[in-house]
């Protein structure tokens, strides 16, 4: 991966003519900051292999985010949280691939050596409650003593808004194309659209970069992501508008390099967008296509801000809300998920025209969604 310096943001009006609220948030951004204490720490496993976090949650705290990442080859994963209480409310056996057939979250799960989770995740949560929170954070990979993560905590005040605030990178090359530029503001105003149904709001910026329009595969993203990220601010998520995603098929559309996403800057703090699948074999933005890329937006934002898909295809793996279908085969899913936000593919054949929409959240995923801490 290529990252040449020069990196610069060009922040640009979203033209606005829907309903739904995007805003160009470029004039003020600083008094986000109080809203979202933001702390950084070490933790160092001890002789058991756990590295203990104390999280801080003032009274009226809504949720928090932890992001942390291990030394290279670790599979860094959170094992256990404590409340304030004392009462153990997640473990890791109750959720790894072989002991449930539910996902709450991949950001937990030991994958690479990073890790994520934003707490609360679901309606049966309930409201966080203040005081010291525990984290126990271990490395799968055989790690014992010594292993040490770094990372970010981020606790959420009280909001008014509910405002993702979003910035929006174009690879190399990828903004010196008028017609791509012009239907990923379209495309956002799509996805503002699609999100504004749940009372939530987006505030987009634009910019440029020089980051190789060849994207990393969102399961190994590595270092650019990073670097691209920090060219925003630690309250928004960046999304990399590209051409490829190194590995995976001409299916994939986009991907969000973890579930839930951090919000500063890290290896997997980014949404990736490959525009040429979205366009089709044409290179051109019919408003079919503009559509499913509004979508894509909408569906791996949904990604990066907790939501898992409700059925994985297979239809023997579900999100862990608990009112969305457990559908068996595939007519049932497409009959009773083919509409969620979240179905794990397009209801349309390729190249994507006449597509169903899929625009729906549950009362359960809705409250996935407005969890996340990223949303102020
Ligand atoms: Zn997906």
């Amino acid at each position: 991966m290529r990252v040449r310096t020069g990196i610069w943001i060009a922040a640009l009006a979203v033209a606005c003519d829907g309903s739904a609220d995007v805003k160009d948030d470029t004039l003020d951004t600083a008094p986000l900051g109080p809203r979202l204490p933001s702390t950084t720490f070490s933790a160092t496993t001890d002789f058991t292999g756990t590295a203990e976090l104390a999280v801080d949650v003032p009274a009226g705290t809504l949720s928090f985010l932890m992001a942390a990442q291990g030394p290279e080859g670790t599979l860094a994963y959170v094992d256990r949280v404590y409340d304030p209480s004392g009462a153990l409310v997640y473990r890791l056996e109750d959720w790894y691939f072989d002991h449930s057939d539910e996902t709450l979250s991949m950001g937990v799960l030991p994958i690479d050596d990073t890790t994520t989770l934003n707490w609360p995740i679901l309606d049966e949560h309930g409201a966080l409650s203040p005081g010291t929170w525990v984290l126990h954070l271990r490395d799968w990979s055989g790690g014992a003593a010594d292993v040490t993560f770094e990372g970010t905590v981020q606790t959420r005040l009280p909001q008014t808004e509910n405002t993702l605030r979003a910035l929006v990178v174009y690879a190399a090359g990828v903004s010196d194309e008028a017609e791509v530029v012009e239907a990923t503001e379209a495309a956002v105003q799509v996805w503002a659209d699609i999100w504004s149904a749940w009372g939530l709001s987006l505030e987009v910026r634009y910019a440029e970069s020089d980051v190789d329009p060849d994207l990393p595969n969102a399961l190994e993203p590595g270092d650019a992501l990073a670097q691209v990220s920090a060219m925003g601010e630690d309250w928004d998520v960046t999304v990399i508008i590209g051409e490829t995603q190194e590995g995976t098929p001409y299916s994939v559309l986009g991907s969000a390099s973890s579930i839930p996403g951090p919000l500063t800057a890290a290896r997997r703090s980014a949404v990736l967008i490959s525009w040429p699948r979205i366009a089709g074999p044409d290179g051109r933005f019919s408003e079919d296509d503009i559509g499913q890329y509004g979508n894509t937006l909408a569906h791996e934002l949904g990604h990066f801000a907790g939501l898992t898909h409700p059925v994985e295809v297979g239809w023997d793996r579900y999100d862990a809300v608990s009112d969305t279908p457990r559908c068996t085969t595939t007519g049932l899913c497409e009959a009773q998920l083919g509409g969620n936000l979240m179905f794990p593919y397009v209801m349309c054949p390729y190249p994507y025209t006449d597509c169903d929409a899929q625009d729906e959240l549950s009362s359960g995923q809705q409250t996935v969604l407005l969890n996340y801490t990223g949303l102020l």
